[in-house]
């Protein structure tokens, strides 16, 4: 017999909790982003009659569409994918955090199109930390200096950093990158740049979430464990 979403999303929570309290924090600190990609609007409106309060979507038009016919619930939308500023406004339109914002000239587009659109755009920083060169991000080298580039933005707020390890068999491995992103956060925080909140860390997926959430993650995207597998 198939699972449910909903029996699906009962263990994910079960196992975001163990693994808070394990490291002595709040499993309320915690927010499970259900990652939709390529997974049909019935599928997402199942998902969100078990519980789900937060959905992830990488690519624009797919979004778009999910956006419209879920129109009716009060859900967060979190835009995951890679963002190419000709598509910004439409980001904006739709997306209550951008987590994958790498270059100044990105955020200056979202905070062009936030400013016509009468929003405070909140993003997070993707940092590439394993120097892959397939993977987006800024370096952990270059992070200061795109911060500081930010943080005049008006219409932008940093909320955070988000990081994508390579991958792994062993979620043991990628526990080195979780950790980094997190003392990068302390460090960035320590510096009080203006209009830079260093409160979020979106890391952690199927294979490696629970090790994330021990290591301070805020916000995990999780697709495969709750929906199962991607066409
Ligand atoms: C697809 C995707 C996920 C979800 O991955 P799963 O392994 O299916 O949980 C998370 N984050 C990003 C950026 C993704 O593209």
């Amino acid at each position: 017999m198939q699972t449910s979403i909903a029996e699906r999303l009962f263990s994910i929570k079960r196992r975001i909790e163990g693994a808070a309290l394990r490291c002595g924090r709040t499993p309320q600190s915690v927010r499970l982003v259900a990652v939709t990609k390529t997974h049909p609007v019935e599928l997402v409106r199942t998902a969100v009659a078990a519980g789900i309060t937060d959905v992830g979507e990488n690519y624009i038009q797919e979004a778009r569409d999910k956006f419209d016919a879920l129109s009716e619930h009060p859900l967060s939308w979190h835009f995951i994918g890679h963002l190419q500023s000709n598509k910004a406004k439409y980001a904006v339109r739709m997306f209550d955090l951008i987590h994958t914002v790498d270059s100044i000239k990105l955020a200056m587009e979202l905070n062009r199109q936030a400013q016509k659109a009468g929003k405070r755009q909140h993003i997070l920083i993707q940092v590439n930390l394993s120097g892959e060169a397939t993977k987006s991000g800024v370096s952990e080298q270059s992070l200061i200096d795109l911060l500081n580039g930010i943080h005049p933005l008006s219409h932008i707020k940093v909320r955070g950093l988000m990081t994508m390890p390579p991958f792994f068999d062993d979620p043991v491995k990628a526990r080195p990158y979780f950790s980094a992103l997190r003392q990068l956060r302390d460090r960035i925080r320590s510096l009080n740049i203006p209009n830079i909140e260093m409160v979020e860390l979106s890391m952690g997926m199927t294979g490696e979430f629970e090790t994330a959430v021990e290591e301070g993650a805020t916000l995990v995207r999780i697709g495969t464990a709750l929906f199962g597998g991607r066409r």
